[in-house]
């Protein structure tokens, strides 16, 4: 390991710490040679100048001892001492001369050295000092005129080799050039070292930063330096334990809910799609349930409330989901758990993975809904939230988790009328989707094209035997006079969200027609349905009174049918929207009365006039049902003591009228006097009602 550690040490350094080494070792080597080139330099100049010193002195010396001979006339001397002058190292030429420059005694040199002694001895002579020349081989020649109490003897000069009396710089400095070059050896690493050493932390602090940036976290950086680099590191520590505060709030915003801290549909939906693109081949299951008088019941609390109740909502669902879990899937140690989830509003959702057949799938989403329909016990209430759900399983139904979950919605759509209300998705759901959306495309346009009609179903009254009132029935009157009954496009109507403009068309229409026969002499009440999302609607009230204005009808003859199912979901409620419509005069009915569960108590505080008994009954009589009989008798009892008057719908035969008549029921009204037909097909039947009228009178 330690051998690992040196070989990871010496491996080049990069980025900074390589500059950094490099800049450091070449500041070192220029250095280096600058002093070695400073010192050979200076040496040099210092040998030339000792050189020309000396030999300024021997020539002087020369010149004193020639000048002593010359004076004695003692030439032999002079001979002899110019040859022991020459004996010398590096002298190549002595040369004494008369004051004319005749050579008195010389000797060596070549013919160029004898030429440029001679010239020089000359030059001395004339200036009358001494004088040196350097010739072009690197000789060096020095002449000196021998002058004696004033008196020019002579001249004497020598000449030597380039190298004579110098200093030889490079040997003699060689071993201190030597120290120097293994310091500098030494010292290049050393000082790379001891750079890299000095930089390491910033290649830690670089590659944090390098992870941060390519993971979005790393772990914190530790240097402890003293210096800049450790308030650098604990800065960017600091950093990053802010940014992971931020992410994790980040993350808790982005994939949590906040009322239930269950995961949000982002979140979900992320989950979702691992399980699928690991592609295991396993199935898992998608279940999409929706409280449908959560948001009803969510209205009504302030926002504390409604975020415990949501909590309790919450716990009920994980508890249940553990619970069925362990029942339902036989899950292998170590599996996932399910996931769970609030998609949104009254949308709760699970995702449960290897429950792969349909039928477990089922099993499991049928337990779960059925804990999620027990009553809720909170605050000394006690709510039933209705739920219902979908399921699909991934990947068969989707092969991402948006298609996987579009899915489950659409199993949920049809499980408002599947049993438990629990439905799982089949392909043929997605064709009826499909055709549904065509539908709703179709609405859309037909709605611009004014082509929702409202058809009048007459109500005759048994009290006088003719018509006195209608129900406005919707129809949608394509362009090839096709018609199209509510059944089909209503629902669609509802859930596309057309329901409020088609209803509004249906209300305008009805109105502005009953005002126009009431006007025409036929003053006859119109009945008008109203479907449950309309009723849910804050402004229902005002909106319903703006028309009957505009119309200018009677408000008493407007009549509000209303289901009884959708009346008893909150009859509290109901009785603040309707009470308005109550105080202005307009008319209520519940429809299709005996097929809800209308609690007694809370009908006889509703404002009512009239109950519309349904068909189902009408129906049964029919068949001899004795039951049906007895139901249709409490019903009729119920109205008398409630003052309540009664439709009978539906009605098909003449034995029935008399059925319903002989009980006191008020209004008779079905296919025997007629289906709901056109507005000018209705004010015809209104105008030969009024002609009979006026026979008959006529008669009398
Ligand atoms: P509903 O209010 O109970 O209307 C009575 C339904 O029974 C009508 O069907 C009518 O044509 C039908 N009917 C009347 N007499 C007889 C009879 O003797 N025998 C049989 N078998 N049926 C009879 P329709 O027009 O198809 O309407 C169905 C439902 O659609 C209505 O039931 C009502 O709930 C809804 N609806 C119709 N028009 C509108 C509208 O303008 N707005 C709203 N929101 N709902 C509407
Ligand atoms: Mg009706
Ligand atoms: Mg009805």
């Amino acid at each position: 390991m330690p051998v690992a550690n040196l070989i990871a040490k010496l491996r080049p350094p990069q980025g900074l710490a390589a500059r950094a080494v490099v800049f450091t070792s070449g500041v070192m080597l220029a250095t280096a040679v600058m002093c070695v080139t400073v010192v050979l330099w200076g040496a040099q100049r210092e040998s030339a100048r000792y050189q020309l010193e000396l030999t300024h002195d021997l020539t002087l010396h020369l010149a004193t001892v020639s000048g002593n001979m010359i004076a004695r006339g003692n030439m032999r001397a002079l001979n002899a001492a110019i040859s022991g002058a020459l004996g010398r190292d590096g002298v190549r030429r002595v040369y004494v001369g008369d004051p004319q420059n005749n050579p008195l005694a010389a000797g060596g040199g070549s013919a160029a050295d004898i030429a440029a002694v001679t010239e020089l001895s000359a030059r001395a002579l004339a200036a009358g000092h001494i004088t040196y020349v350097r010739t072009s081989d690197g000789g060096l020649a020095v002449a000196m005129p021998i002058i004696r109490d004033g008196q020019t003897l002579g001249v004497a000069a020598r000449m030597w080799d380039q190298d004579a009396y110098r200093f030889q710089a490079i040997p003699a400095l060689a071993p201190f050039l030597l120290v120097l070059a293994l310091l500098a050896l030494i010292a290049i690493p050393l000082t790379a070292y001891a750079v890299r050493r000095a930089v390491a932390p910033l290649a830690e602090l670089s590659k944090f930063a390098e992870d941060v940036a390519a993971h979005g976290h790393a772990p914190p950086v530790d240097v402890r330096t003293g210096d800049e680099f450790e308030t650098l590191a604990r800065a960017f520590n600091h950093m990053m334990a802010r940014l992971d505060a931020s992410m994790r709030r980040i993350q808790q915003i982005a994939f949590v809910d906040p009322a239930t801290q269950l995961p949000n549909q982002d979140r979900f939906i992320r989950e979702l799609d691992h399980f699928i693109l690991q592609g295991k081949g396993e199935m898992g299951m998608v279940a999409v349930f929706e409280l449908q008088r959560l948001p009803r019941l969510m209205q009504t609390l302030d926002h504390d409330a409604a975020r415990d109740f949501l909590r309790v909502v919450a716990e009920r669902f994980a508890s249940a989901t553990r619970t069925v879990d362990r029942i339902v899937r036989l899950r292998p140690q170590g599996e996932q758990e399910p996931v769970l989830a609030r998609l949104g509003g009254m949308e709760f959702a699970v995702f449960s993975p290897s429950i792969g057949s349909p039928s477990d799938a089922a099993r499991f989403a049928q337990h779960l809904n059925a804990a999620l329909n027990q009553p809720f016990e909170w605050r000394g209430h006690k709510f039933t939230l209705g739920a219902c759900c979908g399921v699909a399983i991934a990947p068969r139904d989707g092969r991402d988790a948006d298609a996987a979950l579009r899915h489950a919605r659409m199993a949920l759509g049809a499980a408002q009328n599947a049993a438990a209300r629990v439905k799982v998705f089949t392909p043929s759901l997605d064709r009826e989707a499909v055709a549904r959306l065509t539908l709703e495309r179709e609405m859309r346009e037909a709605l611009e094209r004014n082509e929702f009609r409202a058809f009048f179903q007459p109500k005759i009254d048994l009290g006088t035997g003719r018509i006195g009132a209608c129900e406005a029935l919707a129809r949608w009157v394509r362009p090839d006079r096709t018609i199209i009954s509510p059944g089909r496009f209503i629902p669609v109507a509802e859930e596309g969200g057309l329901i409020g403009p088609l209803s509004d068309a249906i209300m305008r229409e009805a109105c502005w027609k009953a005002a126009a026969w009431a006007r025409a002499g036929y003053p006859i009440k119109v009945a008008v349905n109203v479907s449950a999302l309309q009723f849910r609607s804050d402004r229902f009230a005002e909106n319903v009174l703006r028309v009957v204005q505009h119309a200018g009808l009677a408000p008493d003859h407007l009549e509000l049918e209303i289901t009884e199912s959708v009346v008893m979901e909150d009859p509290d409620r109901a009785l603040r929207v309707i009470r308005p419509l109550r105080d202005a005069g307009v008319r209520l009915a519940i429809d299709d009365f005996g097929c809800g569960h209308s609690s007694l108590a809370a009908l006889s505080k509703l404002p009512f006039d009239v109950i519309k008994i349904d068909q189902q009954f009408v129906r049964a009589i029919e068949h001899g049902d004795p039951q049906a009989e007895a139901i249709v008798d409490m019903i009729l009892a119920l109205a008398r003591t409630l003052k309540l008057e009664v439709v009978a719908e539906g009605v098909e035969r003449r034995d029935d009228v008399e059925f319903f008549a002989q009980r006191g029921c008020h209004w008779i009204q079905g296919f025997l006097y007629g289906a709901a037909v056109s507005a000018p097909e209705f004010a015809e039947l209104l105008r030969r009602q009024g002609g009979e009228d006026v026979e008959s009178v006529d008669a009398a």
